[in-house]
């Protein structure tokens, strides 16, 4: 089952992602994690991404679309993907269905995680991660169960993403407004998207997926 997940920043793609991996065997294609890895290591897509990253705008098209394509010819991905942070333009979109019937693969539903601004920025705002094992934390929603060391690891080794910093949230916001959101009609027009109601709690959230991927496989079954 190959999966989008598609919805502003903060509304929970990559908290979805995770437990999706975790209990379908499926696999995470966050490109923000795969670019956050470039720039750690530096290498030639990571020097261009730095600075346009830590502004909180999107990243050239093309650099993105390169990282994907070959995440995509990993072995693993056949065993099904989903997709958190990509694609965010409606160029991107295109190039990922290019991608798709290139490499063979096919893209199941496409789930669009609605929650209010207001929200965003309080969720935003409060995130950080262990550095080790990269379970996701929240100062208000989800702190350690003893402060200062992760539940899953127990390492404190904790950071907090520099483009989480409320300026740079408002940047974000507006690109997804002005280039991420104009991607579902395109997609809406093919009867492949879901909204889910990424207000509710974490599990119902997770419940309502759930149900999408239940009815995208009958329907994978079925044709
Ligand atoms: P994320 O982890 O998905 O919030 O992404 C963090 C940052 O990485 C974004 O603010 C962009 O600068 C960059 N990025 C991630 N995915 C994309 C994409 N599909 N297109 C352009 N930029 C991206």
């Amino acid at each position: 089952m190959n999966l989008i997940l598609l919805g502003p920043p903060g509304a929970g793609k990559g908290t979805q992602a995770t437990r999706l991996e975790r209990q379908h065997g499926m696999v995470q294609l966050s490109t923000g994690s795969m670019l956050r890895a470039a720039v750690a290591a530096a290498t030639p897509v990571g020097l261009q991404a730095k600075a346009v990253m830590e502004a909180g705008q999107l990243v050239p098209d093309a650099l993105v679309e390169g990282v994907l394509s070959e995440r995509l010819d990993q072995p693993d991905a056949r065993q099904g993907f989903i997709l958190d942070g990509f694609p965010r333009t409606t160029r991107q979109a295109h190039a990922l269905d290019a991608m798709l019937d290139d490499k063979g693969l096919k893209l199941h539903a496409v789930i669009v995680l609605d929650v209010e601004e207001d929200a965003l920025v309080e969720r935003i705002a409060g995130r950080f991660s262990c550095g080790y094992c990269g379970e996701g934390y929240h100062d208000s929603f989800k702190p350690p169960r003893v402060p200062g060391r992760c539940d899953v690891c127990g390492h404190d080794d904790f950071r907090r993403r520099l483009d989480d910093r409320a300026e740079t949230v408002r940047t974000r916001l507006a690109e997804y407004h002005a280039k991420t959101a104009p991607i579902l009609p395109y997609y809406d027009a093919r009867g492949v998207v879901v909204h889910v109601d990424g207000m509710a709690d974490m599990d119902r959230v997770a419940a309502e997926i759930e149900a999408v991927i239940a009815h995208a496989k009958a329907d994978a079954a079925a044709h």
